[in-house]
């Protein structure tokens, strides 16, 4: 008879660390977890800051309670570390000392890795529906032994929620992690797991996240969601707030390639948190699954003109790239100022094969978004010809991509403003053209502050990024810790 795996949802009102250590001891223990050997734990800290991030990432009490727990039950331990690759292209570094996790790690001696930082090698996925060969990862994930994942419990606009599966996206460092971020996300998703599975999972859903993934509404959820097998936990995670795992498409895939269930009767669902109870209480539970065309409606200054999209298991939308890149970048400039939408100079976005005139009113400016788009007409009376250069996954090699810097993505910005010479559109090149690209392009086309130069990022993150840099440098220079570096 196979087995059910068996997923526990437990209450936890608040964020107590002591009381999350008890939660998360007597979870490993019901589970019959015992780390030991390489132990890496993987929260989700895709960004943070107090005041505009302030729900975006797991918790450092979270982290605190986990780590107490671990340290509890674990045997025949080489190795306690944490590691993490923000996104962005904001330095990991600056966003653990804003999350508050630096005190903590030092606090317990565990060791830090910076993904952005580290080495990253070539790991064969060896499974035959993956999309890739290989998959570049940080060399500490390489040699990891015993991950733990601790995600945040949260909607997400491209994938609906962000659990379990969607936290490998922050194994990569940005310039592997853009790879075949675009029509074939899912896809992606479910090859990570080919990387390396979770020995151990824990969801921060004490406060959950709704809507946006950087920038989310907080939900008081008060839950612990904790489990063995990823899929069996992200099922859960969807019933949780009433979501077909069906649509979920990574679960989906990751299900279809045997990493687990997604079906709830192949999973005993444990805790002092009937799933009933979590349900009447996330009735109200609120998604931003939405177009960007619909989403950016009439009284801002902000248009969409959606086409059509190259991939034909999607050709209506692109939900893994730039669309939602576009949004999650609207949403970081809300942060900073909010009533942007009506500041900002008019822009029309235009992204996909697109046909026919734009009808633009006096003075709206053009951003065409991304590779795969196409379009012909006239602007101000010039003909404009965009060329769409789109390449399907099987054509982009993953070990030769572009770099996605901060630096040099804000200074592209500035250069192709200054260099638009009058011109008033600009056509963004990527695949996707990241969140960080839309912030900056945003900012300098639309006339509106740049949040790197908001006076309370600006120094701090120059600095986090100066120390990056020289890390990232020194690390190379030594010698590999095994496997063999390739980039
Ligand atoms: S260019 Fe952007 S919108 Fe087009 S397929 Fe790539 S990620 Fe999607």
């Amino acid at each position: 008879m196979q087995t059910r795996h068996k997923v526990l949802i437990r209450r936890c009102p608040r964020y107590d660390p002591e009381r999350i250590a008890a939660i998360v001891r007597e979870g490993m223990q019901e589970l019959g977890v015992r780390p030991r050997g390489r132990i890496l734990l993987k929260p989700n800290l895709v960004m943070a800051h107090p005041e505009i991030f302030p729900h975006a990432f797991t918790r450092r009490e979270f982290l605190d309670g986990v780590i107490t727990a671990v340290k509890a039950v674990a045997t025949d331990v080489e190795e306690l570390a944490v590691g993490e690759r923000s996104g962005i292209t904001i330095a990991t570094r600056y966003s653990f000392k804003n999350a508050g996790y630096a005190p903590i790690v030092r606090q317990h001696g565990l060791k830090t890795y910076f993904f952005d930082e580290a080495r990253q090698v070539a790991v064969p996925l060896g499974q035959p529906q993956a999309l890739r060969r290989r998959l570049f990862v940080p060399e500490p994930i390489a040699r990891c032994g015993f991950l733990i994942n601790l995600p945040k419990f949260k909607a997400h606009p491209w994938c609906r929620l962000t659990l379990s599966l969607k936290n490998f996206i922050g194994l990569q460092d940005d310039r592997h992690r853009l790879v075949d971020h675009n029509q074939f996300l899912e896809h992606k998703i479910a090859d990570l797991q080919s990387v390396i599975q979770p020995g151990f999972i824990a969801i921060d859903a004490i406060t959950a996240g709704q809507k946006m993934m950087l920038t989310p509404t907080p939900f008081d959820l008060g839950a612990v969601v904790m489990g063995t097998n990823s899929c069996a936990v992200d099922t859960v995670g969807c019933h949780m707030v009433h979501v077909d795992p069906a649509q979920v498409t990574h679960l989906k895939l990751s299900s279809a390639r045997g990493f687990g269930p997604m079906n709830l009767d192949q999973i005993e669902v444990g805790g002092d948190f009937p799933l009933e109870q979590v349900r009447a209480k996330t009735r109200n539970f609120q998604f931003c699954h939405e177009r960007v065309d619909d989403y950016f409606g009439p009284g801002g200054n902000l248009r969409c003109t959606v086409g059509r999209f190259p991939e034909p298991h999607s050709d209506d939308y692109c939900w893994g790239g730039c669309p939602g890149a576009l949004q999650e970048a609207m949403h970081i400039l809300r942060g900073f100022t909010p009533e942007v939408d009506r500041r900002m100079g008019r822009i029309r976005y235009v992204v996909g094969a697109v046909e026919g005139p734009l009808e633009l009113a006096p003075g709206e400016k053009v951003i065409f978004a991304g590779r795969c788009t196409r379009w012909q007409g006239r602007i101000n009376g010039r003909r404009v010809s965009i060329q769409g250069s789109y390449c399907s996954a099987g054509e982009v090699d993953e070990a030769a991509t572009a770099s996605n810097d901060m630096l040099l993505k804000v200074g592209q910005a500035l250069a192709r403003s200054a260099l638009r010479l009058g011109r008033p559109y600009v056509h963004l090149q990527g695949c996707p053209v990241s969140v960080a690209e839309h912030v900056f392009t945003l900012a300098s086309l639309g006339r509106i502050g740049n949040p790197l130069f908001d006076r309370r990022l600006l120094w701090p993150n120059l600095a986090a990024y100066a120390a990056m840099r020289s890390h990232r440098l020194l690390n190379r220079l030594k010698p590999p810790a095994g496997a063999a570096p390739l980039t």
